[in-house]
């Protein structure tokens, strides 16, 4: 896909606020720092797109994106802030999963994880939680380029194994590094594969 045209359009508090479901949707989240907002300035080929969050709490809105005039980008608040309060994390979670369960023209979720770590307990209970509420998603692992070739791989197939011990199917995985705009068009070719309204 030949991106064209990118739009912000709008930043919502709540699924109710977004705005009208009437196109494909794709939407990315990720614990903060993971590297989504590299992610998706790298695939929409812009610098300034999505705003990348050096500070843990930053991007705490639902924020929709038009691309080509035809599907929506959505940059999704980044879950699990160790230095938030309960009560703070615990509205981003409802902000997020309402938004998940109640957005009808959502066609995938991407879950983005940062490949250098051993899989992490906030990862893996949000991955089963998408599972077990019957969500689409796949899972993008992030930053590849700070690793040696293959251990991303090799990461992503330890996280498959823990996946597995529950499950009997793995969600579709993508090994990315917008530094190095690796599985940019991977990512952006199922989006195009998928992309029927
Ligand atoms: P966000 O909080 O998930 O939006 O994360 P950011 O996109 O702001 O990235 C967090 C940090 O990781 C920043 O310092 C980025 O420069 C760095 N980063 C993000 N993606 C990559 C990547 O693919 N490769 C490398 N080497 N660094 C990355």
């Amino acid at each position: 896909m030949v991106i064209k045209t990118t739009e912000f359009v709008k930043s919502s508090q709540r699924w109710q606020d977004c705005p009208e479901g009437n196109k494909p949707e794709y939407a990315f989240i990720g614990r903060s720092n993971v590297g989504k907002s590299s992610l998706i300035n790298a695939m929409m080929n812009s610098k300034y797109l999505a705003k990348t969050s050096q500070t843990p709490g930053k991007t705490q809105l639902i924020n929709h994106f038009l691309i080509n005039e035809h599907w929506f980008l959505t940059d999704l608040p980044g879950y699990g802030y160790a230095r938030v309060s309960k009560s703070t994390r615990k509205d981003f979670e409802k902000i997020i999963t309402n938004y998940i369960l109640n957005r009808n023209n959502l066609v995938n979720l991407f879950v983005l994880v940062d490949s250098r770590l051993a899989p992490q307990k906030i990862d893996l209970e949000f991955i089963q939680w998408c599972g077990e509420s019957g969500v689409p998603f796949s899972i993008v692992f992030t930053k590849a380029d700070k690793l040696k070739p293959n251990t991303a791989l090799k990461n992503a197939e330890i996280y498959h194994e823990e996946l597995l011990k529950t499950w009997d199917e793995l969600p579709d995985t993508y090994i990315t590094s917008a530094e190095k705009k690796e599985g940019m068009d991977d990512i952006l070719n199922f989006i195009t594969d998928t992309n029927l309204m």
